[in-house]
């Protein structure tokens, strides 16, 4: 690549915080549909890190989602690919993505900014016909946008040869590093040639990242965009604490959060609103029991087969539905850029989801609303998430409400100390992820295990340890892994 293309037609160099499009040495075609997409001007990501993958440089990308970043890649790839053909089975180009959503919202990209190209993609996730996706391969694909199990499958199989890859990137890295996918996306690069372009990003760079990262990546251009625990200063943040429940029985707290919920939005009015809990049977309870007080809510997580999951988005994003109560498998890519709130209905444990839950509010610019709703013994996440934030969530109370306080004298929440118990001190996390995606439960090798997969497979059985711990508060005893579901049920609700 020329000067010329990389730095646009006034053979000048321009400060990256300066640039428009036509700087960056796109294509016209693209510059044409990046237009048509309503862009005025590149964001930071865009303007920095086009040029470089348009040169052929490798990249390594600390930022988010709503940064700008799927089209910092897809943009130039898409000038990349517009020269040269797909052969059968061979594509061209390979994203990973960690969920089939996001898989989604990448293939929708292609087709914003690749309308004026002939490009061919294919999305490959679990969940969707494989037989589908394999005709879709074998006819030869441009773009192949995938989750690393279903990848995986598809290679073993023979289905899939990896040897024409030029692009390869790996998205959201710290969120595959989560769910235990790193060993996956170890072995996928392994099967690339070595001469390509590794694109790899991420929200936060953890040592593992790094270490992938100096692996795979050759001289790579360091783009750095707005520290991964910025919250927006468009989102309005607020915490209301509640006091301990009247009634001592079993549920008593969480019927009260339902309630306190249903007031929020009396009082808030949302235009639409997406709704945070920590584990799916959580998902199931206050959908249903917002639908029983007529509030029209949706519900989204890993557990629902993957149409499902697409059908509840489009609705939800095309104003169908005004709530949608969801896990944190949607709290990660999902672009709805005009969200009015976000609650938490349960405080994250982890301080990092409790961003990218608030990020889905108060994007491009617009205002947004996020309000968490507390326990006393949420004490030390609350404290955990304001050290990130480096703010404190301003507290709310509710009309006629004395309200409550954080308990900061309890060390921990019983929870908290029963997952401790586990051998793995990263299990809790990859439990809490493992059980939101059904990629990472999903695909047990049938064959030979290599050490690495002996080592997932036992995660996965620590993961669903912690999953009934999780449920359960105490495991059952005599039942093993494999509880009947009904015994787990709730059966109380309001
Ligand atoms: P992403 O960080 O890739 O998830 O993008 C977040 C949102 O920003 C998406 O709705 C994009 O369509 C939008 N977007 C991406 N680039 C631009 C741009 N240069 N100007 C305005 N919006 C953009």
């Amino acid at each position: 690549m020329n000067s010329n293309m990389m730095f646009g037609r006034s053979h000048r160099r321009v400060h990256p915080a300066y640039m428009i499009f036509s700087d960056l040495g796109l294509s016209e075609d693209l510059l044409n549909a990046v237009t048509d997409a309503g862009y005025i001007e590149p964001t930071p990501i865009q303007a920095e890190a086009i040029p470089y993958v348009l040169m052929g440089r490798d990249i390594l990308g600390c930022a988010q989602t709503g940064t700008g970043k799927t089209a910092s890649f897809t943009l130039p790839m898409i000038d990349i690919l517009a020269q040269g053909r797909s052969k059968a089975r061979m594509p061209r180009s390979l994203i990973l993505e960690p969920t089939r959503e996001l898989a989604a919202q990448v293939a929708e990209n292609f087709d914003i900014y690749g309308k004026n190209h002939r490009l061919t993609k294919a999305l490959l996730i679990g969940g969707e016909s494989l037989d589908e996706q394999a005709k879709v391969i074998n006819k030869g694909v441009d773009v192949l946008i995938a989750t690393p199990g279903r990848l995986i499958d598809m290679f073993e199989r023979g289905l899939l040869l990896l040897n024409d890859v030029k692009v390869f990137v790996i998205d959201e890295s710290d969120r595959m590093l989560d769910m235990g996918f790193i060993p996956d996306v170890e072995r996928i690069a392994s099967m690339l040639p070595p001469l390509r372009t590794t694109l790899l990003f991420s929200a936060t760079m953890p040592k593992e990242i790094k270490k992938l990262a100096e692996k795979f990546l050759m001289n790579p251009k360091e783009v750095t965009v707005a520290p991964p625990s910025t919250t927006a200063d468009t989102i309005t943040q607020g915490l209301l604490v509640l006091g301990p429940p009247n009634d001592r029985r079993p549920g008593a707290e969480q019927k009260m959060k339902r309630n306190a919920l249903r007031e929020l939005i009396k009082r808030e009015a949302p235009r639409n609103a997406l709704i945070f809990c920590n584990r799916k049977r959580d998902v199931d309870i206050v959908h249903r029991s917002l639908n029983r007080h007529g509030l029209e809510a949706a519900r989204l997580h890993g557990d629902m087969s993957q149409p499902m999951r697409m059908e509840t988005l489009t609705k939800f994003k095309t104003g169908d539905m005004r709530y949608l109560v969801c896990s944190d498998v949607a709290a990660r890519g999902i672009d709805i850029p005009e969200m009015s709130h976000v609650f938490n209905f349960d405080v994250p444990t982890h301080a990092e989801d409790y961003v990218h839950r608030i990020g889905r509010t108060g994007r491009a610019g617009r205002e947004g609303h996020a309000i968490t709703i507390a326990v006393s013994a949420d004490a030390k996440y609350i404290d955990a998430i304001e050290r990130i934030t480096h703010t404190p969530i301003p507290r709310i109370k509710l009309e006629g409400e004395k309200g409550g306080e954080l308990d900061t004298t309890k060390e921990k929440p019983k929870r908290q100390r029963n997952r401790r118990q586990t051998k793995s001190n990263r299990a809790p996390t990859e439990a809490k992820v493992l059980t939101e995606n059904d990629e990472s439960l999903g695909a047990v090798p049938a064959v030979e295990q290599s050490s690495d997969e002996r080592g997932r497979s036992r995660q996965r059985k620590e993961a669903h340890k912690d999953e009934l711990l999780e449920v359960n508060e105490v495991p059952v005893r005599g039942l093993g892994d494999h509880v009947p579901a009904f015994m787990l049920r709730e059966v109380e609700l309001s």
